[in-house]
């Protein structure tokens, strides 16, 4: 048996357990696909991220476009952003977007949820531990 198994096993040693379960232990921040096409980038895999974090694709192009300043449409399952990036950025900004809007301070795991409060404001809801965090931006 080699090391590089590992995970593997892991993988056929979790399929019994439920979903929940697994979310907690093995979330890791997606991962960008992303290629450039002209003048533009095009972000492959925005449906995986959007669904991965389980936040309103709008929302992350909201964040992203504030952060990239550039124009970013959604078309399908894919991202098209006017202007040429490279993959470390993007996954940059979304790992920033996910420390800020969706990984819980407290516990550190992602089974959070964003309220609406009054005057724009939000608070970041951990369904895991509780925790209750005013989000800003
Ligand atoms: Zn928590």
């Amino acid at each position: 048996m080699v090391l590089e198994n590992y995970e593997e096993l892991l993988d056929k040693g979790y399929k019994s357990l439920p979903e929940k379960v697994l979310r907690h232990e093995r979330f890791e921040i997606p991962l960008v696909e992303s290629f450039n096409q002209g003048s533009k980038t095009i972000l492959k895999n925005f449906d995986f991220i959007s669904q991965t974090l389980r936040r309103k694709p709008e929302e992350i192009v909201k964040y992203l476009t504030k952060e990239l300043a550039v124009p970013i449409s959604i078309e399908g399952q894919r991202l098209i952003l006017q202007s040429k990036f490279n993959e470390r950025i993007l996954n940059e900004k979304i790992k920033s977007y996910c420390e800020t809007f969706v990984i819980c301070k407290e516990c550190k795991k992602p089974d959070t949820k964003l309220q609406e409060l009054e005057r724009g404001r939000r608070m970041l809801v951990c369904e895991a531990c509780g925790a209750r965090a005013p989000v800003r931006g």
